[in-house]
């Protein structure tokens, strides 16, 4: 695999904080070089990822697919108890998910915007408007809210899309930015689907050099448990286009602080086999193959099912 540089649009390093800076020299790894990959890479990957599901494919079907997501696999590789609660949890809005679902709605507007002067204030309203418009679950949850409660979220909104204006460089049109970005690919005669919504992605790639960045923006703290993750849209980017990010990272607005990591064949290697393992596990306790493997652990306090599990109410109490 050879190297050679990369071509984004220059940036004026002077006029930007520390943050930004470390935003752009550590995470975005400006001006850096981006590597080659070799052109049988992703079929590699497919090969090996369908050779470990085909079995379980054919339980489902093209109409009905399997779909492997980054919260399925991360509840399946927690706890498959919790997994298992997740998955029969009637779905609802809470108020820190619609948070994390506006503010990055506000943060497209701040990139994509031309009127870069717009305030992250006025944009959180702006987007709250809108979003309450819609006839969707988001929608439906704002539009029950009195404007008391509307007001305190659009202030969290506003505080963490000024976040993020001030942690990242401005974002140049041509490192083509797309937010809330939604990525598949599709294995064994489409009846398994790795499904992702990318936070933020920057670049495409160029021939079979990697130029694309992944950012999973977190709200609150970004945590090593969430590299796999990462990861995992490393694979999903490779499987659709063919080449692989040249990194991924995870950025933390409420601490400023990320974590990227370039991205190789051996770790979409290592991916493969964990998607794989995770994707086998939720077969098996989704269709009653086998009985759950519970790991009490941290998640037991914020798990569905944590009322009638004994061995995570043994870990909460200690
Ligand atoms: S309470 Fe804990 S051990 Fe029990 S299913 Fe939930 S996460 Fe697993």
């Amino acid at each position: 695999m050879s190297q050679t540089g990369s071509t984004l649009s220059r940036v004026d390093v002077a006029a930007l904080n520390p943050c930004q800076q470390s935003v752009l020299s550590d995470l975005i790894d400006y001006g850096g070089e981006r590597q080659v990959f070799d052109p049988g890479l992703a079929a590699g990957l497919r090969r090996e990822l369908e050779d470990a599901l085909v079995d379980l494919a054919h339980s489902y079907t093209a109409r009905q697919p399997f779909v492997i997501s980054k919260s399925r696999l991360s509840h399946v590789s927690t706890c498959e108890g919790l997994f298992l609660g997740r998955a029969r949890d009637v779905f609802e809005m809470t108020r820190p998910m619609a948070v994390g679902i506006l503010t990055h709605k506000a943060v497209e507007r701040l990139m994509v915007d031309p009127r870069r002067h717009r305030h992250p204030r006025s944009v959180a309203r702006h987007v709250i408007e809108i979003a309450t418009s819609d006839d969707d679950t988001l929608g439906t949850w704002l539009d029950g809210l009195d404007p008391e409660e509307t007001a305190e979220i659009a202030g969290q909104v506003s505080n963490l899309a000024t976040d993020f204006v001030a942690q990242w460089p401005p974002v140049d049109a041509g490192w083509f930015p797309r937010v809330e970005s939604r990525a598949a690919a599709v294995l064994c005669a489409d009846r398994v689907k790795l499904a992702a919504r990318y936070d933020l992605a920057l670049g495409k790639p160029h021939g079979m050099q990697a130029r694309t960045l992944i950012v999973d923006l977190k709200t609150g703290t970004a945590g090593y448990t969430h590299l796999g993750e990462v990861r995992f849209y490393a694979l999903i980017e490779t499987l659709r286009h063919g080449v692989p990010p040249y990194r991924v990272a995870l950025h933390s607005l409420e601490t400023g602080g990320h974590h990227a990591e370039v991205v190789t064949e051996e770790m979409l290697f290592a991916t493969t086999n964990w998607v794989a393992e995770g994707a086998r596990a939720m077969h098996e306790v989704t269709t009653a193959l086998r009985d759950p493997e519970l790991s009490p652990g941290p998640a037991c306090t914020w798990c569905p099912v944590r009322e009638t599990c004994e061995p995570g109410q043994d870990w909460s109490a200690g």
